[in-house]
């Protein structure tokens, strides 16, 4: 189908200016795509640009100078945030001292926040990554889109040259789901994407106003930051009449991995060096199992970040992915570990075990599920005035916590956003104040 002019002037403006920058994303948007489809020959740039930033690494920061000479990945420690947190200065490039590189910081709203410096490169090569991935999604540059996040920056000039509406999530109330449903409905309105649970609370709200598939233009949904239930992307593909394509992504470095049709996460092997290792050591997990994500960014030269715990949990796939891309793929991707439970005996329990069954509950609209101690959890309900089922959700939650699990139920009119603007089911306050002190003492086991 044939872009109308002004997606097409955009994206012509767009690579025009980039034709002048230096570094241009045009050259980042090749390479990923080289990277991404070349095999030995790519594999073999990958490991040179893996042992110049070893190298540089241990010959430009504080923190990695005892490891220089050591041109093994696997030999590096593992990092933790809050080791970063503790001593940002020991992590910077003196290479960069002089360039004055903005500080950015992760929202921190679900685990420690984490401040950090990105290159001018790494900034371009990010830019580079969302073009690329949003492109197999359906998305050229120019069109117009929609952005559920928050942004303290706003620069309204930029948002209307990229063609972008953004949906700010701080409140969302009558006024936004008004506001936001309007705008998708708007023809040229192509792609959506965001903080995954106002978008699944968007679509729930245009299901009920008796919207369906063929009012909106949307070609795809990409959800990043929370994941969804099976529920709520059914809802949202139903209701938008397009696919869901989950996208994993975070600030401190960019586009991770993302869906392919086959509805496995390829990793973004072009960027990044992602190892799945195990719960309870630093060696890997074994495919098939859950494990912690690792990731070496090969474009972090402001401030290395080399074997850098995230703090997700996935399971890497054991075979290759039958939609022929030949990257590896993640077959889950569990979330964040303060998103995960741990009960009253300390075993891992699938957040989604829990989700899934409360969403059963009649007369629940809405909750969040709080862990503040190993044997104590709080749930706040949002509910129907004639809910009355108090113990009958106490009793669900003790089948999977155990029975002495000290379980308090809240009721609220309506259940409040972090700071962030994310509005998680789940919080674990009790590991993060664990991973808070550095610690990984806690005995993980598997149970579901
Ligand atoms: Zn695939």
């Amino acid at each position: 189908m044939k872009d109308d002019l002004g997606p097409y002037l955009r994206r012509t403006a767009f690579w025009m200016a980039d034709r002048l920058r230096r570094p241009a994303v045009h050259r980042q948007l090749r390479d990923i795509a080289d990277q991404l489809f070349v095999g030995a020959e790519g594999d073999a740039v990958k490991r040179e640009r893996l042992q110049s930033l070893l190298e540089h690494a241990a010959s430009t920061t504080m923190h990695y100078r005892e490891w220089s000479g050591c041109t093994d990945l696997g030999d590096f420690p593992v990092l933790r945030k809050s080791e970063i947190s503790e001593n940002k200065g020991a992590f910077e490039s003196t290479t960069y001292a002089g360039q004055q590189l903005p500080l950015m910081s992760t929202s921190g709203s679900t685990g420690t926040p984490m401040q950090f410096r990105l290159s001018r490169l790494k900034r371009c090569r990010q830019k580079a990554e969302i073009i690329y991935f949003s492109g197999l999604a359906g998305f050229k540059l120019g069109m117009r889109h929609a952005n559920v996040r928050i942004i303290r920056n706003k620069r309204p000039l930029r948002y209307w040259m990229e063609n972008q509406v953004l949906f700010d999530p701080s409140v969302i109330d009558e006024f936004w789901l008004v506001q936001a449903r309007r705008e998708l409905k708007d023809p040229a309105m192509v792609f959506l994407t965001g903080y995954a649970r106002p978008i699944s609370i968007l679509a729930k709200y245009c299901a009920e106003e008796g919207d369906e598939a063929g009012m909106f233009s949307l070609k795809s949904v990409v959800p990043t930051a929370e994941g969804l239930t099976v529920d709520e992307r059914h809802t949202i593909e139903r209701v938008f009449g397009c696919p869901v394509i989950n996208r994993y992504a975070s600030q401190e470095f960019g586009v991770l991995a993302q869906e392919c049709p086959s509805g496995r996460l390829h990793l973004n092997t072009a960027s990044y060096v992602i190892e799945i290792l195990a719960l309870n050591d630093d060696h890997p997990a074994p495919p098939g199992q859950v494990g912690r994500v690792v990731v070496t960014d090969l474009f972090s030269h402001a401030m290395p970040l080399i074997r850098y715990d995230i703090g997700d949990l996935a399971i890497l796939s054991p075979d290759r992915c039958p939609c022929g891309d030949p990257t590896p793929t993640l077959a889950q991707l569990q979330g964040r570990l303060v998103e995960m439970i741990l009960d009253t005996r300390s075993q891992m329990i699938s957040p989604f075990v829990l989700v899934n069954n409360l969403r059963e509950v009649k007369g629940i609209s809405q909750f969040r599920f709080i862990q503040s101690a190993r044997d104590r959890y709080e749930l706040m309900l949002a509910t129907a005035a004639t809910f009355q089922d108090e113990a009958v959700v106490k009793q669900l939650l003790r089948k999977y916590l155990g029975e002495e699990a000290n379980v308090v139920v809240g009721r609220v009119k309506e259940i409040p956003p972090l700071a962030s603007g994310k509005r998680p089911y789940i919080i674990n306050e009790y590991l993060k104040e664990s991973l808070r002190g550095g610690a990984w003492n806690l005995n993980f086991t598997q149970k579901i």
